[in-house]
């Protein structure tokens, strides 16, 4: 099948055009980006048609094992960019979700809906139980529809946890693992040359994206806000394609290596940090770009150092994970937040979230204060996961905080 898309997703893909075709027309890379986001889901369903296996997945730590055994990974937050008004009116009316459920669960459920109507060849979803009970309600939703709906534990990493308790955590997860490449292969043994292979070419994508947010520093206005959001949000699933995905990252860093130092550039651009998942109005990245904001740090994508190659391919993705910041706790990613302020400079930090996540709330809460308290300042915003239209307000008050800052 082919996607068919609402009014606002297809408003939202002609933003996407205009940002390939006009904002940076300068940059092959980066158009050569956009295609690969425009194409990722269609194409994954053709290829699931075409008898390759392809699964939903919205758990990071496994993509390189998914890409180790031959299957396409199709990202969750590709659902919010293709999904819209008839999604979330699926999960409120038929699935009977209350109004206040998050954005995300309702767009993913309602999409899900749609796409096996419609007679989508991609079944089986691979997700997180423990992850928040919205989703739980949505995996028990799902399965009743017909999918193949595999959920694996949470391996939450509380702070503190060292030594033998860390151990214990890491065979834990690496049972976990296996179990999930049964329902994934049919075998619980693993291909470890190919696992291998796949965190080789993690390794050097990460690599690749660390010299680019480097040279960025210099040049903070070659990337904007939405190419940059999407390039980085292909380090996580590559988009179906590996290796067009390190030829757009090739591309960027000999664009950006190919540039003269302009001073004027840099002194105008007002350093700030993105935190949290990515919003698909897409209204708010051309008023961060228009009042002179630049996106030079991330804290949703580990990038800041490899897997070991030297040990074991499962535990390295089971060590990786739990000594980066999406281990679990706040901590772990505000640590990463610290880090980025000092290495960019940054002068205000972006705090995103989807409408309707209490988790989120909380911790964006959490800091806010502690980076008040560092003299950063930053600005709590609420958007929804499916596409549309962000509203006047968030555009002004994204304004006047970067306006703030200069
Ligand atoms: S955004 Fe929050 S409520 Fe929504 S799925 Fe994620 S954790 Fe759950």
């Amino acid at each position: 099948m082919s996607t068919v898309l609402t009014h606002e997703a297809q408003e939202q893909l002609n933003h996407i055009r205009h940002s390939r075709d006009v904002v940076h027309a300068h940059s092959p890379a980066i158009q050569k980006l956009f295609n690969l986001v425009i194409d990722y889901v269609d194409d994954a369903e053709r290829a699931g048609k075409n008898g390759t296996k392809v699964i939903w997945a919205g758990v990071p730590w496994a993509m390189p094992l998914i890409y180790s055994t031959g299957a396409i990974p199709v990202a969750f937050s590709e659902m919010g960019r293709i999904s819209g008004r008839d999604a979330i009116t699926v999960s409120e009316d038929h699935y009977q979700m209350p109004a206040e459920t998050c954005s995300m669960v309702k767009a993913t459920a309602g999409e899900w809906y749609l796409r096996k109507q419609a007679g989508t060849s991609i079944t089986r979803i691979f997700g997180s139980s423990s992850a928040c009970e919205p989703y739980n309600l949505a995996w028990e939703v799902m399965r009743k529809e017909g999918f193949d709906v595999y959920t694996s534990d949470i391996v939450y990493r509380a702070p503190g946890v060292e030594g033998e308790r860390y151990e214990e955590l890491v065979r834990y997860f690496i049972e976990e693992i296996h179990e999930f490449n049964e329902w994934l292969t049919g075998s619980r043994e693993i291909d470890r040359d190919s696992l291998h292979r796949e965190i080789v070419r993690k390794n050097r994508m990460m690599r690749s994206m660390r010299e680019i947010m480097d040279l960025r520093l210099q040049h903070p206005f070659h990337v904007k806000s939405l190419g940059i959001m999407y390039l980085m949000n292909g380090l996580t699933h590559y988009f179906g394609k590996p290796e067009e995905y390190q030829e757009v990252l090739d591309a960027l860093v000999g664009e950006l290596q190919g540039l003269d130092i302009n001073e004027e550039e840099r002194s105008q651009a007002i350093p700030l940090i993105w935190t949290g998942g990515n919003g698909q109005e897409f209204g708010i990245y051309d008023a961060i770009d228009n009042a002179g904001g630049s996106l030079l740090g991330f804290v949703s994508s580990p990038y800041a150092k490899d897997y070991r190659e030297e040990i074991d391919p499962v535990e390295s993705l089971v060590r990786f994970q739990l000594e980066s910041q999406m281990a679990g706790a706040s901590i772990y990613r505000r640590d990463v937040i610290e880090r980025q302020v000092d290495r960019i400079g940054a002068r205000g930090l972006i705090l995103y979230g989807y409408l309707g996540c209490s988790f989120g709330s909380v911790t964006r809460e959490m800091y806010r204060e502690y980076f008040h308290n560092k003299g950063i300042p930053s600005i709590n915003l609420e958007g929804t996961f499916q596409v549309g239209a962000a509203s006047g307000q968030i555009l002004t008050r994204i304004k006047a905080f970067i306006e703030m800052l200069s």
